[in-house]
Protein backbone atom coordinates (compact mmCIF):
# COMPACT_ATOMS: atom_id res chain seq x y z
CA UNK A 1 0.00 0.00 0.00
CA UNK A 2 1.90 2.98 -0.61
CA UNK A 3 0.26 6.71 -1.40
CA UNK A 4 2.79 9.01 -3.53
CA UNK A 5 2.00 12.80 -3.69
CA UNK A 6 3.91 14.87 -6.19
CA UNK A 7 3.54 18.73 -6.93
CA UNK A 8 3.62 21.36 -9.74
CA UNK A 9 4.33 18.70 -12.56
CA UNK A 10 4.30 20.21 -16.18
CA UNK A 11 1.41 18.69 -17.72
CA UNK A 12 3.27 18.05 -21.02
CA UNK A 13 5.02 15.30 -19.03
CA UNK A 14 1.58 13.71 -18.39
CA UNK A 15 0.38 13.34 -21.85
CA UNK A 16 1.64 11.75 -24.78
CA UNK A 17 0.17 15.17 -27.01
CA UNK A 18 2.46 16.95 -24.57
CA UNK A 19 0.10 20.60 -24.06
CA UNK A 20 -0.66 22.16 -21.13
CA UNK A 21 0.74 24.39 -17.95
CA UNK A 22 1.42 22.74 -14.51
CA UNK A 23 -0.50 20.25 -12.44
CA UNK A 24 -0.61 21.38 -8.74
CA UNK A 25 -1.09 17.79 -7.40
CA UNK A 26 -0.33 14.19 -8.54
CA UNK A 27 -0.96 11.21 -6.49
CA UNK A 28 -0.10 7.98 -7.36
CA UNK A 29 -1.86 4.91 -5.06
CA UNK A 30 -0.55 1.43 -5.70
CA UNK A 31 -4.46 -0.28 -4.10
CA UNK A 32 -8.10 0.05 -3.94
CA UNK A 33 -7.52 0.54 0.14
CA UNK A 34 -4.66 3.36 -1.09
CA UNK A 35 -8.06 5.31 -3.51
CA UNK A 36 -10.46 4.87 -0.83
CA UNK A 37 -8.02 6.49 1.75
CA UNK A 38 -7.01 9.65 -0.88
CA UNK A 39 -10.70 10.37 -1.36
CA UNK A 40 -11.22 9.85 2.26
CA UNK A 41 -8.65 12.94 2.93
CA UNK A 42 -9.51 15.15 0.03
CA UNK A 43 -10.83 18.73 1.05
CA UNK A 44 -14.80 19.13 0.25
CA UNK A 45 -14.63 20.86 -2.83
CA UNK A 46 -11.28 19.75 -4.18
CA UNK A 47 -11.75 19.00 -7.88
CA UNK A 48 -9.71 15.90 -9.69
CA UNK A 49 -9.30 14.01 -12.51
CA UNK A 50 -8.35 10.24 -13.13
CA UNK A 51 -4.84 9.54 -15.17
CA UNK A 52 -3.59 6.48 -16.78
CA UNK A 53 -0.96 7.02 -19.32
CA UNK A 54 -2.33 10.34 -20.94
CA UNK A 55 -2.59 9.29 -24.39
CA UNK A 56 -6.01 9.96 -24.98
CA UNK A 57 -6.16 13.11 -22.95
CA UNK A 58 -5.72 16.94 -23.98
CA UNK A 59 -4.67 19.08 -21.35
CA UNK A 60 -5.80 22.70 -21.24
CA UNK A 61 -3.27 25.52 -21.63
CA UNK A 62 -2.68 26.86 -18.25
CA UNK A 63 -2.01 25.51 -14.62
CA UNK A 64 -4.44 22.68 -13.48
CA UNK A 65 -5.22 23.61 -9.90
CA UNK A 66 -6.61 20.07 -9.29
CA UNK A 67 -5.07 16.49 -7.55
CA UNK A 68 -4.69 14.28 -10.90
CA UNK A 69 -5.32 10.51 -9.14
CA UNK A 70 -3.09 8.10 -11.30
CA UNK A 71 -4.20 4.04 -9.94
CA UNK A 72 -0.76 2.24 -10.19
CA UNK A 73 -2.44 -1.09 -9.33
CA UNK A 74 -0.83 -3.98 -10.80
CA UNK A 75 -0.92 -7.64 -11.17
CA UNK A 76 -1.73 -9.76 -13.91
CA UNK A 77 -3.02 -13.17 -12.42
CA UNK A 78 -4.24 -16.26 -14.80
CA UNK A 79 -7.25 -18.11 -13.46
CA UNK A 80 -9.51 -21.28 -14.65
CA UNK A 81 -6.87 -21.71 -17.37
CA UNK A 82 -8.10 -18.61 -19.62
CA UNK A 83 -9.03 -15.62 -17.58
CA UNK A 84 -6.36 -12.65 -17.33
CA UNK A 85 -6.69 -10.66 -14.27
CA UNK A 86 -5.51 -7.39 -14.60
CA UNK A 87 -4.61 -4.42 -12.11
CA UNK A 88 -5.94 -1.43 -13.76
CA UNK A 89 -2.43 0.28 -13.91
CA UNK A 90 -0.40 -2.50 -15.73
CA UNK A 91 0.65 -0.96 -19.07
CA UNK A 92 -1.91 -2.43 -21.86
CA UNK A 93 0.73 -3.48 -24.16
CA UNK A 94 2.33 -5.60 -21.74
CA UNK A 95 -0.84 -7.42 -21.11
CA UNK A 96 -1.49 -8.44 -24.10
CA UNK A 97 2.47 -9.83 -24.87
CA UNK A 98 1.91 -11.55 -21.41
CA UNK A 99 -1.42 -13.42 -23.09
CA UNK A 100 0.45 -14.10 -26.07
CA UNK A 101 3.66 -14.97 -24.47
CA UNK A 102 1.20 -17.96 -22.40
CA UNK A 103 -1.14 -18.92 -25.65
CA UNK A 104 -3.76 -17.26 -25.02
CA UNK A 105 -5.93 -15.92 -27.58
CA UNK A 106 -8.11 -12.69 -28.16
CA UNK A 107 -6.18 -9.41 -27.41
CA UNK A 108 -3.61 -9.75 -29.76
CA UNK A 109 -4.59 -7.24 -32.57
CA UNK A 110 -4.84 -4.74 -29.62
CA UNK A 111 -1.21 -4.68 -29.45
CA UNK A 112 0.86 -1.81 -29.30
CA UNK A 113 -1.76 0.54 -27.91
CA UNK A 114 -0.56 2.82 -25.32
CA UNK A 115 -1.39 3.51 -21.79
CA UNK A 116 -3.17 1.77 -19.21
CA UNK A 117 -5.27 -1.72 -19.15
CA UNK A 118 -7.46 0.53 -16.62
CA UNK A 119 -8.51 2.89 -19.49
CA UNK A 120 -9.22 0.26 -22.47
CA UNK A 121 -12.80 -0.10 -20.88
CA UNK A 122 -13.43 3.66 -21.16
CA UNK A 123 -13.41 4.39 -24.62
CA UNK A 124 -13.66 0.51 -25.40
CA UNK A 125 -10.38 0.62 -27.45
CA UNK A 126 -10.54 -1.13 -30.45
CA UNK A 127 -8.65 -1.61 -33.19
CA UNK A 128 -7.80 -4.34 -36.21
CA UNK A 129 -11.48 -5.79 -36.23
CA UNK A 130 -11.16 -6.02 -32.14
CA UNK A 131 -12.71 -4.32 -29.15
CA UNK A 132 -12.02 -4.80 -25.74
CA UNK A 133 -15.65 -5.18 -25.16
CA UNK A 134 -15.87 -8.26 -27.14
CA UNK A 135 -13.20 -10.05 -24.23
CA UNK A 136 -13.72 -8.27 -21.24
CA UNK A 137 -16.27 -10.12 -18.55
CA UNK A 138 -16.03 -8.17 -15.53
CA UNK A 139 -14.25 -4.95 -13.91
CA UNK A 140 -13.95 -4.14 -10.34
CA UNK A 141 -14.29 -0.33 -9.56
CA UNK A 142 -14.19 1.69 -7.00
CA UNK A 143 -17.54 3.89 -6.53
CA UNK A 144 -16.95 7.59 -5.48
CA UNK A 145 -20.76 7.86 -4.47
CA UNK A 146 -21.31 4.52 -2.23
CA UNK A 147 -16.86 4.39 -1.00
CA UNK A 148 -17.14 0.53 -1.82
CA UNK A 149 -15.91 -1.43 -4.56
CA UNK A 150 -18.63 -2.27 -7.26
CA UNK A 151 -18.25 -4.80 -9.79
CA UNK A 152 -19.57 -3.83 -13.30
CA UNK A 153 -20.04 -7.06 -16.10
CA UNK A 154 -19.77 -6.77 -20.30
CA UNK A 155 -23.50 -5.39 -20.04
CA UNK A 156 -23.27 -2.94 -17.39
CA UNK A 157 -20.19 -1.28 -18.80
CA UNK A 158 -22.56 0.09 -21.85
CA UNK A 159 -20.10 -0.37 -24.36
CA UNK A 160 -20.24 1.25 -27.93
CA UNK A 161 -17.74 2.26 -30.55
CA UNK A 162 -15.02 4.12 -28.73
CA UNK A 163 -17.89 4.48 -26.04
CA UNK A 164 -18.66 3.08 -22.73
CA UNK A 165 -20.44 4.44 -19.43
CA UNK A 166 -17.47 5.59 -18.12
CA UNK A 167 -17.70 8.53 -20.60
CA UNK A 168 -21.19 9.31 -19.53
CA UNK A 169 -23.06 8.36 -16.48
CA UNK A 170 -20.11 6.96 -14.80
CA UNK A 171 -17.53 9.79 -15.21
CA UNK A 172 -16.88 11.01 -12.04
CA UNK A 173 -17.79 8.13 -9.99
CA UNK A 174 -16.14 5.18 -10.75
CA UNK A 175 -12.18 4.66 -10.48
CA UNK A 176 -12.02 1.02 -12.59
CA UNK A 177 -9.06 -0.93 -10.33
CA UNK A 178 -9.28 -4.10 -12.44
CA UNK A 179 -10.26 -5.53 -15.18
CA UNK A 180 -10.98 -9.65 -16.07
CA UNK A 181 -10.39 -10.79 -19.58
CA UNK A 182 -12.33 -14.45 -20.59
CA UNK A 183 -9.15 -15.24 -23.81
CA UNK A 184 -8.70 -18.47 -25.64
CA UNK A 185 -6.88 -21.47 -26.22
CA UNK A 186 -7.23 -21.39 -30.13
CA UNK A 187 -5.39 -20.21 -32.63
CA UNK A 188 -7.13 -16.84 -34.13
CA UNK A 189 -8.29 -16.36 -37.62
CA UNK A 190 -5.32 -14.28 -39.14
CA UNK A 191 -7.40 -10.69 -39.39
CA UNK A 192 -8.29 -9.76 -42.81
CA UNK A 193 -6.20 -6.50 -43.18
CA UNK A 194 -4.86 -6.03 -46.32
CA UNK A 195 -1.28 -5.16 -44.18
CA UNK A 196 -1.32 -8.02 -42.19
CA UNK A 197 -1.36 -10.29 -45.30
CA UNK A 198 1.41 -8.35 -46.78
CA UNK A 199 3.86 -9.00 -43.62
CA UNK A 200 2.86 -12.60 -43.14
CA UNK A 201 3.67 -12.62 -46.99
CA UNK A 202 6.83 -11.19 -46.76
CA UNK A 203 8.13 -12.81 -44.16
CA UNK A 204 7.11 -16.21 -45.70
CA UNK A 205 4.57 -17.05 -42.84
CA UNK A 206 1.96 -19.77 -44.00
CA UNK A 207 0.25 -20.88 -40.60
CA UNK A 208 0.30 -17.65 -38.13
CA UNK A 209 1.50 -18.08 -34.68
CA UNK A 210 -0.29 -15.64 -31.91
CA UNK A 211 3.33 -14.22 -31.94
CA UNK A 212 3.49 -14.03 -36.03
CA UNK A 213 0.02 -11.67 -35.81
CA UNK A 214 1.11 -10.00 -32.67
CA UNK A 215 4.69 -8.98 -34.53
CA UNK A 216 2.44 -8.35 -37.95
CA UNK A 217 0.45 -5.86 -35.74
CA UNK A 218 3.35 -4.11 -34.48
CA UNK A 219 4.79 -3.40 -37.62
CA UNK A 220 2.14 -2.20 -39.69
CA UNK A 221 1.22 0.30 -36.36
CA UNK A 222 4.88 1.25 -36.67
CA UNK A 223 4.49 2.18 -39.81
CA UNK A 224 1.26 4.16 -39.52
CA UNK A 225 1.52 5.66 -35.91
CA UNK A 226 4.04 8.16 -34.48
CA UNK A 227 5.78 6.77 -31.95
CA UNK A 228 4.30 8.35 -28.44
CA UNK A 229 8.07 8.66 -27.09
CA UNK A 230 9.34 10.23 -30.14
CA UNK A 231 6.75 12.45 -31.83
CA UNK A 232 3.58 14.19 -29.74
CA UNK A 233 -0.01 12.76 -30.14
CA UNK A 234 -2.84 11.21 -29.40
CA UNK A 235 -3.17 8.76 -31.40
CA UNK A 236 -6.58 8.79 -34.02
CA UNK A 237 -7.71 12.40 -33.51
CA UNK A 238 -10.57 11.51 -35.02
CA UNK A 239 -13.35 9.32 -34.34
CA UNK A 240 -14.46 6.63 -37.85
CA UNK A 241 -17.68 7.86 -39.16
CA UNK A 242 -20.53 5.93 -39.55
CA UNK A 243 -22.83 6.24 -42.66
CA UNK A 244 -26.21 5.50 -44.05
CA UNK A 245 -25.45 2.79 -47.01
CA UNK A 246 -26.93 5.82 -49.55
CA UNK A 247 -24.31 7.84 -48.40
CA UNK A 248 -22.00 5.26 -48.34
CA UNK A 249 -23.12 4.03 -52.13
CA UNK A 250 -23.14 8.06 -53.03
CA UNK A 251 -19.21 8.77 -51.41
CA UNK A 252 -18.38 5.86 -53.13
CA UNK A 253 -19.04 6.04 -56.48
CA UNK A 254 -17.55 9.97 -56.29
CA UNK A 255 -14.22 9.23 -54.14
CA UNK A 256 -13.05 5.28 -54.95
CA UNK A 257 -10.14 5.99 -52.89
CA UNK A 258 -12.44 6.41 -49.62
CA UNK A 259 -12.17 3.41 -46.86
CA UNK A 260 -15.93 2.40 -46.85
CA UNK A 261 -16.87 -0.79 -45.34
CA UNK A 262 -20.57 -2.38 -44.75
CA UNK A 263 -21.64 -2.77 -41.24
CA UNK A 264 -25.32 -3.99 -41.84
CA UNK A 265 -28.07 -3.48 -44.60
CA UNK A 266 -28.35 -0.03 -43.17
CA UNK A 267 -24.94 1.73 -42.16
CA UNK A 268 -21.28 1.43 -43.20
CA UNK A 269 -17.92 2.84 -41.36
CA UNK A 270 -15.99 5.09 -43.19
CA UNK A 271 -12.70 5.71 -42.46
CA UNK A 272 -11.84 8.96 -41.04
CA UNK A 273 -8.29 8.84 -42.09
CA UNK A 274 -9.36 8.10 -45.72
CA UNK A 275 -11.25 11.26 -45.91
CA UNK A 276 -9.10 13.63 -45.02
CA UNK A 277 -6.43 11.77 -47.10
CA UNK A 278 -8.59 12.05 -49.84
CA UNK A 279 -8.17 15.48 -49.90
CA UNK A 280 -4.64 15.60 -50.04
CA UNK A 281 -3.64 16.81 -46.75
CA UNK A 282 -2.21 14.01 -45.09
CA UNK A 283 1.25 15.67 -44.05
CA UNK A 284 0.13 18.94 -44.38
CA UNK A 285 1.43 21.17 -41.61
CA UNK A 286 -1.28 23.47 -39.79
CA UNK A 287 0.82 26.08 -37.44
CA UNK A 288 2.25 24.42 -35.12
CA UNK A 289 0.59 21.25 -35.79
CA UNK A 290 0.51 18.62 -38.75
CA UNK A 291 -1.44 15.59 -40.07
CA UNK A 292 0.89 12.72 -39.57
CA UNK A 293 2.55 11.54 -42.84
CA UNK A 294 1.67 8.03 -41.86
CA UNK A 295 -1.72 8.18 -40.90
CA UNK A 296 -3.94 11.61 -41.74
CA UNK A 297 -6.17 10.92 -38.63
CA UNK A 298 -3.48 11.72 -36.74
CA UNK A 299 -2.49 14.95 -35.35
CA UNK A 300 1.10 15.53 -34.18
CA UNK A 301 2.22 18.62 -31.95
CA UNK A 302 5.36 19.66 -33.37
CA UNK A 303 6.66 21.49 -30.25
CA UNK A 304 4.99 24.68 -29.57
CA UNK A 305 1.32 23.56 -29.97
CA UNK A 306 -1.11 25.25 -27.64
CA UNK A 307 -4.68 23.85 -26.66
CA UNK A 308 -6.01 27.40 -27.93
CA UNK A 309 -4.16 26.75 -31.29
CA UNK A 310 -5.43 23.38 -31.50
CA UNK A 311 -9.08 23.94 -31.17
CA UNK A 312 -8.57 26.27 -34.32
CA UNK A 313 -6.61 23.48 -36.40
CA UNK A 314 -9.75 20.91 -35.37
CA UNK A 315 -11.99 23.23 -36.20
CA UNK A 316 -11.00 23.99 -39.89
CA UNK A 317 -9.98 20.44 -40.55
CA UNK A 318 -13.59 19.38 -39.66
CA UNK A 319 -15.23 22.16 -41.93
CA UNK A 320 -12.95 21.38 -44.92
CA UNK A 321 -13.90 17.60 -44.59
CA UNK A 322 -18.03 18.95 -44.15
CA UNK A 323 -17.72 21.06 -46.75
CA UNK A 324 -15.70 18.06 -49.15
CA UNK A 325 -18.08 15.18 -47.89
CA UNK A 326 -21.15 16.41 -46.08
CA UNK A 327 -19.69 14.65 -42.97
CA UNK A 328 -19.51 15.53 -39.26
CA UNK A 329 -16.45 14.45 -37.62
CA UNK A 330 -15.59 14.02 -34.13
CA UNK A 331 -12.77 14.10 -32.15
CA UNK A 332 -11.69 10.75 -29.87
CA UNK A 333 -9.39 12.23 -27.28
CA UNK A 334 -10.90 13.98 -24.44
CA UNK A 335 -10.48 17.41 -24.57
CA UNK A 336 -10.24 18.50 -20.44
CA UNK A 337 -12.25 21.48 -19.27
CA UNK A 338 -12.04 23.14 -16.79
C1 LIG B 1 0.20 6.34 -30.88
C2 LIG B 1 -1.17 6.05 -30.31
C3 LIG B 1 -1.92 5.02 -30.83
C4 LIG B 1 -3.20 4.73 -30.31
N1 LIG B 1 -3.92 3.71 -30.88
C5 LIG B 1 -5.16 3.42 -30.41
C6 LIG B 1 -5.93 2.37 -31.00
O1 LIG B 1 -5.49 1.67 -31.92
N2 LIG B 1 -7.17 2.14 -30.51
C7 LIG B 1 -7.69 2.87 -29.48
O2 LIG B 1 -8.84 2.60 -29.09
N3 LIG B 1 -6.98 3.86 -28.90
C8 LIG B 1 -5.74 4.15 -29.34
N4 LIG B 1 -5.01 5.18 -28.77
C9 LIG B 1 -5.61 5.98 -27.69
C10 LIG B 1 -5.18 5.52 -26.26
O3 LIG B 1 -3.96 4.85 -26.29
C11 LIG B 1 -6.22 4.61 -25.60
O4 LIG B 1 -7.46 5.28 -25.52
C12 LIG B 1 -5.79 4.19 -24.19
O5 LIG B 1 -6.69 3.22 -23.67
C13 LIG B 1 -5.70 5.35 -23.20
O6 LIG B 1 -5.06 4.85 -22.02
P1 LIG B 1 -4.39 5.81 -20.97
O7 LIG B 1 -4.02 4.97 -19.80
O8 LIG B 1 -3.30 6.60 -21.60
O9 LIG B 1 -5.62 6.73 -20.58
P2 LIG B 1 -5.63 8.31 -20.31
O10 LIG B 1 -5.36 9.02 -21.58
O11 LIG B 1 -4.77 8.65 -19.15
O12 LIG B 1 -7.16 8.51 -19.91
C14 LIG B 1 -8.18 8.34 -20.87
C15 LIG B 1 -9.55 8.45 -20.15
O13 LIG B 1 -9.70 7.33 -19.28
C16 LIG B 1 -9.93 7.78 -17.93
N5 LIG B 1 -9.26 6.80 -17.06
C17 LIG B 1 -7.95 6.48 -17.03
N6 LIG B 1 -7.72 5.52 -16.12
C18 LIG B 1 -8.93 5.22 -15.55
C19 LIG B 1 -9.36 4.32 -14.53
N7 LIG B 1 -8.51 3.49 -13.91
N8 LIG B 1 -10.69 4.31 -14.20
C20 LIG B 1 -11.58 5.12 -14.82
N9 LIG B 1 -11.22 6.00 -15.79
C21 LIG B 1 -9.92 6.04 -16.16
C22 LIG B 1 -9.31 9.17 -17.86
O14 LIG B 1 -9.89 9.94 -16.82
C23 LIG B 1 -9.68 9.69 -19.25
O15 LIG B 1 -11.03 10.09 -19.25
C24 LIG B 1 -3.73 5.49 -29.25
C25 LIG B 1 -2.95 6.54 -28.72
C26 LIG B 1 -1.68 6.81 -29.23
C27 LIG B 1 -0.86 7.93 -28.64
Amino acid sequence: MSITREYNVPLSTLSTFRIGGIAREVVTVTTEDDLAEVFRLMPQGQKWFLLGGGSNIVFPDGDLDMTLIRPKILGIRLEHDIELVVGSGEIWDSVVAFAVENDLSGIETLSWIPGTAGATPVQNVGAYGTEISDVLTSLRAFDLWTKSIVTFSNKDCKFGYRDSIFKHGGKGRYVITEITLALSRELPDVPQYPGVADYLAEHNIRAASLVDIRSAIIAIRTKKLPDPKEVASVGSFFKNTFVSIEKANQLRAEYPTLAIYGIDEKTAKVGTGSLIDTMGWKGKRIGNFSLYKGNAMVIVNEGAGTRAELGDVVRQIQNAVHEKYGISIEPEPELLVF
